[in-house]
């Protein structure tokens, strides 16, 4: 009984809480209360900055349209020259890409089956040769580079250098080889009728707003690699 009284003598409260009344814990309090928000402003930040490198490439290839559209040199896309070793001799003196190979060989095929003699005239051309047609030729007919653009492609811009691009002319009438009058020709008509049987396509018909109606000149657009390089070209027209 006595130790009991003595003990109550202290009057020791038990388990009172009294942290919270200290001024550190009243800030701890606040800050666990509006931790949610920092949580919420937190989330959205990465949510956004996650967007933002998923859109990336997009916005890049996007841009890089935007630019090619811009870089047309005098009516004409650029167009990088392809590696040697996917070129095939159809011709001598003629290459073109081993993927247009067979449907240009199987088109020449069908066109003799109907009577119709089509010549190769140009297909694979370097960048180099290019550069001395569009300059030798420039010179020649003293034009200036504008008129010049008009009927062949500055260097580098011309679908020759892809490989998916020939020059086709009538074997009966060789006098229209480059020359609008190819239009006149048996070899011209059946070409308009089924080229697309074969992949291939006008690449400068009369609508073209930068060249000249040029219809000896086709280009294949048979496969993903052909319609890639193409696509800027088929999506301004
Ligand atoms: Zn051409």
């Amino acid at each position: 009984m006595k130790i009991n009284k003595d003990i109550n003598q202290f009057d020791i409260p038990l388990a009172k809480r009294t942290y919270l009344d200290n001024p550190n814990s009243i800030l701890l309090k606040k800050l666990l209360i509006i931790s949610p928000f920092f949580f919420l402003i937190f989330s959205i930040a990465a949510l956004r900055g996650i967007r933002n490198i998923e859109l990336e490439p997009f916005i890049n290839l996007k841009s890089y349209d935007e630019r090619n559209y811009d870089y047309r040199i005098l009516g004409h896309l650029p167009y990088d020259q392809i590696p040697k070793e996917k070129l095939v001799l159809i011709e001598p003196n003629v290459e073109v890409h081993i993927d247009m190979h067979d449907s240009l060989l199987k088109m020449r095929e069908e066109a003799r089956n109907d009577g119709i003699y089509l010549v190769f005239l140009s297909g694979y051309r370097s960048i180099n040769l290019q550069n001395d047609i569009f300059y030798s030729l420039k010179s020649i007919r003293n034009q200036e580079a504008a008129e010049r653009a008009k009927v062949s492609a500055p260097p580098g811009y011309s679908e020759h250098s892809t490989g998916f691009a020939i020059d086709i002319g009538d074997a009966t009438q060789r006098e229209t080889d480059f020359e609008t009058e190819f239009e006149n020709t048996q070899a011209f008509r059946w070409l308009s009728k089924n080229a697309a049987k074969f992949h291939f396509k006008l690449s400068f018909n009369k609508d073209n707003r930068y060249v000249d109606y040029e219809p000896w000149h086709w280009r294949y657009e048979g496969s993903i690699e052909a319609l890639k390089i193409f696509e800027n070209s088929n999506r301004s027209l």
